[in-house]
């Protein structure tokens, strides 16, 4: 029996995704495709901006691709070059002038721009370029890198751009278009995923690489974080804007639960990965049950894991309407009270009379996985065991992922203990830290500042510096 219950999702909150071709007649079309596979990281608006190298064209509301784009005839069908982007509001309101791409007249052409992250200095900057007379046109973070590119002091100088990315700090991948050339560029943490591809003889940069499969591009690399990558009609060129941290801080939680499975992210693929989690779960977490299921979609490559390690039977306990949006994405509250209500339904002949462990990527408020909980139970399952592929989320993130404050995260106050109570869990067990980073050679260059509250990087005065502790200086104004 389903719950009539209305809820908030229970999920942390992502974050955009950004796609941008060069040197493909018919980018447009492209940028759609792109875009249609990045729709799981922002369902609140999207836009695309194309150019022939002479004229800028460019098209943006809210919604859903599908619906912001029911006219592909909307922009031009042949233009060779141009970026597009999905979001979802990070920083500043969800009105429609904060819809990315930003498209600006500068006075030495136009420039449009794409940003996917938080920049921790935004409100600093902005208050200094406010104070000597700009007026910005959105509420957004990213608008102040368009107020550094038309400053003289980077405009007259050479290597403006790179001059211009390394006054920013904080979590960022930029798509940049002129007249001349698309650049992508990475914050030097390397928080967020951008990678290249190549298309016939042109390149085209996604956030994930599932974008890249369904365009027909091929994968080439990663942008390096640090990294300022131009194509122009010379071919593609690659700079360092900062020298690189001590680590990088690549967010884990694009592998716990944003990123697509299918998506190679920071070299890995998300669904291996996400079976690991699983398979350590089982070896850290053991119960005797009669099936393992999931919470579809995140939870399943763990489900799988976790069902392989421990030899539980996997079956499919819930099922999921796919006519509803990824709930956690719609910025405003109501849309996703009352959509959350629709995305699942309990199957009562799967988990009637078993002992069953219900493997889900996070926790954050607990609401959720509580009802859910509850209609196994009412579904007749005898016992219902919870795991998490991740550790308890206890800390907000500044770096791009919209967490609701500690005070509303239920592990930020509560113990595990008090949370499976809360629950209303038979069991509850949570990934460690270290299994966590266990898939990564490379672990010390991923961030879990939300697992464990140590920031990789200052956060300059956004909520309680108190609880934060930088592991890596600032980086310098070059
Ligand atoms: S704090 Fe968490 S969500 Fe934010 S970047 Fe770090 S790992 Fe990702």
């Amino acid at each position: 029996m389903q719950s009539n219950a209305i809820e908030v999702s229970d999920h942390p909150a992502e974050e955009c995704g950004i796609f941008g071709v060069y040197g493909v007649s018919g980018a447009a079309g492209l940028i759609h495709r792109g875009l249609f596979s990045l729709q799981h990281r922002g369902q609140e608006g999207c836009g695309i901006v194309v150019s022939d190298g002479e004229h800028v064209r460019s098209h943006k509301g809210q919604g859903l691709v599908s619906e912001v784009f029911a006219d592909p005839s909307v922009l031009p069908s042949d233009w060779n070059r141009g970026i597009g982007h999905v979001r979802y509001s990070t920083t500043g309101s969800t009105r429609i002038h904060n819809v990315q791409p930003l498209v600006v007249e500068c006075v030495d052409g136009i420039w449009s721009l794409a940003h996917n992250g938080n920049l921790t200095n935004a409100d600093k900057l902005r208050r200094m370029y406010q104070d000597a007379g700009a007026i910005f046109q959105t509420s957004t973070d990213s608008e102040v890198l368009v107020h550094i590119l038309a400053d003289p002091m980077y405009r007259r100088r050479p290597q403006r751009v790179a001059r211009a990315l390394a006054e920013l700090h904080g979590a960022f991948s930029f798509l940049i278009m002129t007249k001349d050339c698309v650049m992508a560029a990475r914050d030097p943490h390397g928080f967020r995923p951008l990678s290249i591809g190549r298309v016939g003889d042109g390149y085209v940069f996604a956030s994930e690489t599932c974008a890249m499969a369904q365009t027909g591009a091929t994968y080439l690399r990663d942008v390096e974080p640090g990294e300022l990558v131009t194509i122009d009609e010379t071919g593609l060129h690659s700079s360092m804007f900062a020298d690189p941290p001590e680590h990088k801080a690549h967010c884990v939680f694009e592998m716990v639960y944003f990123a697509r499975p299918d998506s190679m992210v920071f070299g890995r693929n998300v669904h291996a990965v996400r079976m690991l989690y699983g398979a350590c779960l089982a070896k850290e977490h053991p119960v005797e049950a009669d099936i393992v299921i999931a919470v579809p979609d995140s939870g399943n490559s763990a489900a799988l894991g976790y069902s392989r390690t421990s030899g539980i039977p996997f079956d499919f306990g819930f099922i999921r309407n796919h006519y509803i949006g990824r709930t956690f994405i719609m910025p405003q509250v109501e849309k996703r009270a009352a959509s959350v209500d629709m995305k699942l339904a309990v199957l009562p002949e799967v988990v009637r009379g078993k002992r069953v462990v219900v493997v889900d990527d996070s926790i954050v408020r607990g609401t959720t996985i509580r009802h859910r909980v509850a209609w196994l139970r009412s579904a007749g399952a005898v016992e219902v065991h919870v795991r998490i592929s991740c550790p308890p989320v206890a800390h907000p993130c500044f770096y791009g992922i919209d967490f609701p404050t500690r005070e509303e995260l239920i592990a930020g106050g509560q113990s595990v203990e008090e949370i499976r109570e809360f629950i209303g869990a038979d069991t509850l067990g949570y990934l460690s830290e270290e299994g966590l980073l266990s898939p990564f050679e490379n672990a010390p260059d991923y961030c879990k500042a939300c697992f464990s509250g140590v920031y990789p990087l200052d956060v300059e005065g956004q909520g309680d510096k108190s609880r934060h502790e930088s592991l890596s200086p600032e980086l310098p104004f070059q």
